[in-house]
């Protein structure tokens, strides 16, 4: 018999359902190191909140997500809320004596996400953030053939996370919008990118960055005024030197018409290159340098030699997708929580993430590169 772990989930959308779709799968792939008990789950919304019990399987619902920290039914906090609430829910939650895992990005500047950070790691409690583009099993693969010197000497990156869920005009203001709420595409998409380039290449040393508002107003749903400026940046861009002395750069826009999931990277060596489209995440594209006419990107289909693919399915080629991504993060987590090696990324990384996105807004707004150093 497992021994049993208390799960509260705080917000109920686009990732509260991801999350828990994640703990569910979870629990029928892998074998996991306890037995999750959904306790409760919380909302501000206290319809969201009881349809979302219903739906995902919790017992109990709330409006407040205090209760779920002081619950002694719960050992686990999950937060999926907008980013300006992630450093209350989990420092409370971790002063509550509870492990902590929380999207990305991990808060709204990197002042919080190093308080959350210290007081994870003063308190000895497991931590996981949601940067679940690298829980794909070809990640894996692409960094062990970038660290084993499989394209030779690395000489650029190239990093672009690009959507268009903001592209029209006249969708009115959200959260994301909103400079009191983290909003704005550095954080939001920036913070992605910045993980995988730090996953494959390691810590970056400094940056030049360029943000700008795209769609400079708004419509505010039953607002009054009806229309608002926009006061958050809806694309940027960053040359980035890495510490390792490589160089690349990157480029976030989350209104990049008919761009439906572009998180991609390009990584090109002296002995060969990488090419990976998150629109078609179970391809990774590897050149070799050699000599004949046949020379040219060879496709690598995800399948069981890609680990944890082998869990999902035996027969390669037949394709994960995003949710399973997220079941992987969820495995991690569970296998942190429980002591066995971590594979992150955690607080500490979320923060390193975030140094990064406000380095990128600082040297926007002051025109200078900034070392992170
Ligand atoms: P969303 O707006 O769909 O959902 C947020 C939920 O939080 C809503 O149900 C809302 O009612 C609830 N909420 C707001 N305030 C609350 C409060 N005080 N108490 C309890 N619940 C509250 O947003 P989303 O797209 O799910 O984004 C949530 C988080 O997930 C953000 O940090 C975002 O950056 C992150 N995210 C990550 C990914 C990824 O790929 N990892 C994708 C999308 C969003």
């Amino acid at each position: 018999m497992k021994p049993r772990l208390g799960l509260g989930l705080i917000g109920t959308g686009f990732m509260g359902r991801a999350h828990a779709i994640g703990f569910a799968t979870a629990a029928r792939v892998f074998d996991l190191p306890f037995s999750v008990d959904l306790v409760a789950v919380a909302d501000v919304d206290a319809a969201d909140a009881e349809r979302a019990r219903q739906l995902f399987g919790f017992r109990r619902a709330t409006t407040d997500w205090r209760s779920l920290v002081h619950a002694t039914d719960i050992d686990v906090i999950d937060i999926t809320t907008p980013n300006h609430l992630h450093h209350d829910m989990a420092v409370a939650a971790i002063e509550a004596g509870k492990h902590v895992y929380c999207e990305k990005p991990l808060a709204c500047n990197a002042a919080d996400t190093l308080a959350m950070t210290h007081a994870a790691e003063t308190a000895g409690v497991a931590t996981q953030v949601g940067f679940n583009y690298l829980k794909n099993p070809l990640f894996d693969l692409a960094r062990s053939l970038i660290a084993d010197g499989e394209l030779g000497d690395i000489l650029s990156y190239r990093g672009v996370h690009v959507e268009d869920y903001m592209a029209d005009p006249d969708q009115p203001m959200t959260w994301r919008n909103e400079p009191a709420s983290g909003g704005g595409v550095a954080g939001d998409l920036g913070s992605h990118a910045f993980a995988t380039a730090r996953f494959l290449l390691g810590p970056v040393e400094s940056l030049h960055g360029r943000c700008r508002t795209l769609i400079p107003t708004r419509p505010v749903a039953g607002g009054e005024p009806d229309c608002a400026a926009v006061l958050t940046e809806d694309h940027a861009s960053a040359h980035v030197s890495f510490e390792n002395g490589v160089i690349g750069t990157l480029e976030v826009n989350w209104a990049a018409t008919g761009r439906k999931m572009q998180h991609d990277f390009e990584v090109y060596g002296t002995r060969g290159s990488l090419c990976f489209s998150q629109e078609r995440l179970n391809e990774l594209k590897l050149y070799r340098a050699g000599d004949g006419a046949t020379r040219g990107f060879a496709t690598v289909l995800a399948g069981p030699d890609h680990p944890p693919y082998d869990a999902f399915c035996i027969a390669p080629g037949h394709q994960l997708g995003f949710n399973d991504l997220k079941t992987i993060e969820v495995r991690d987590f569970l296998d942190a929580v429980a002591g066995r090696p971590a594979r992150g990324p955690d607080f500490r990384e979320g923060h390193e993430v975030q140094r990064l996105v406000d380095a990128l807004l600082q040297s926007s707004r002051e025109n200078r590169t900034v070392c992170l150093r």
